[in-house]
């Protein structure tokens, strides 16, 4: 047995960092040791006040060129980190490494960016994840987006509808389709469970997921869960790309 695995037996896996597996203390908050938490890039400063990438510092204010280009089906969007070569790694552990354990301690940081908009007036009644496809589950083992959610549900005491949304199709073929046309497919690919839609009636609903890219599904989802009658739609991500 190698000594990374004897430690892993000996030690709970949340003490190593999820960047640079230095071994930290496990009361570290995210996960990260001190030198990780300098270097990744926290979304705290300028940020779209449409989807909530971060801006350059000396660029635009207000909306980014996606979001000045283009309007979205969710309302708002917040994310915690900026999408670089670290955070993608820590990221790539979570999503495609069988390492699910990560999703107390990354929970958390979806936790504290919450906090900051419900402190300053943001009313969430039920949180909600990008659903994936049961095969897909099967193979992965887990939903990253759901577990993250589900540890939001547990630190906000907001109660989580995880199966309101419900993904239809196992791939969704893009390629040579218009802008309009991968719109319609994107949304062909989830539902909204019938059973559970007159809870989501005028109420505001906060999807989770790991990763922001051009917001095209979260759009979809959040355009179905509109149409059955949700008041508002927000989303949170872990991580989001720089707007340009
Ligand atoms: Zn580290
Ligand atoms: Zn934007």
């Amino acid at each position: 047995m190698r000594i990374a695995e004897l430690l892993k037996i000996i030690f709970p896996d949340s003490i190593y960092c999820f960047s640079c597996n230095s071994i930290i203390d496990s009361s570290s908050l995210y996960g990260l040791c001190d030198s990780c938490m300098e270097k990744f890039n926290f979304a705290n400063k300028k940020t779209c006040e449409k989807c909530g990438k971060i801006l350059w510092e000396d660029g635009f204010s207000g909306r980014c060129k996606d979001c000045r280009n283009q309007d979205h089906d969710f309302d708002k969007g917040y994310t915690c980190l900026m999408y670089g070569l670290m955070e993608r790694k820590v990221l790539k552990r979570f999503k495609y490494c069988g390492e699910s354990y990560m999703k107390d301690k990354l929970s958390v940081l979806l936790y504290d960016r919450l906090k900051i908009e419900l402190n300053k007036g943001l009313i969430i009644d039920y949180l909600t994840c990008v659903p994936i496809h049961r095969r897909k589950k099967a193979e992965r083992g887990y939903n990253q987006a759901e577990l993250l959610a589900k540890g939001l549900s547990r630190l906000t005491g907001i109660e989580m509808l995880s199966r309101i949304l419900v993904r239809e199709k196992y791939t969704v073929p893009m390629s040579g389709l218009s802008k309009e046309m991968r719109k319609t497919n994107l949304r062909e690919a989830f539902s909204v469970n019938k059973d559970w839609k007159t809870m989501i009636e005028g109420k505001n609903i906060l999807i989770v997921d790991d990763v922001y890219t051009t917001g095209a599904t979260l759009d979809a989802c959040a355009g179905l869960l509109k149409e059955e009658g949700a008041s508002s739609v927000y989303v949170l991500t872990l991580m989001a790309g720089r707007s340009n």
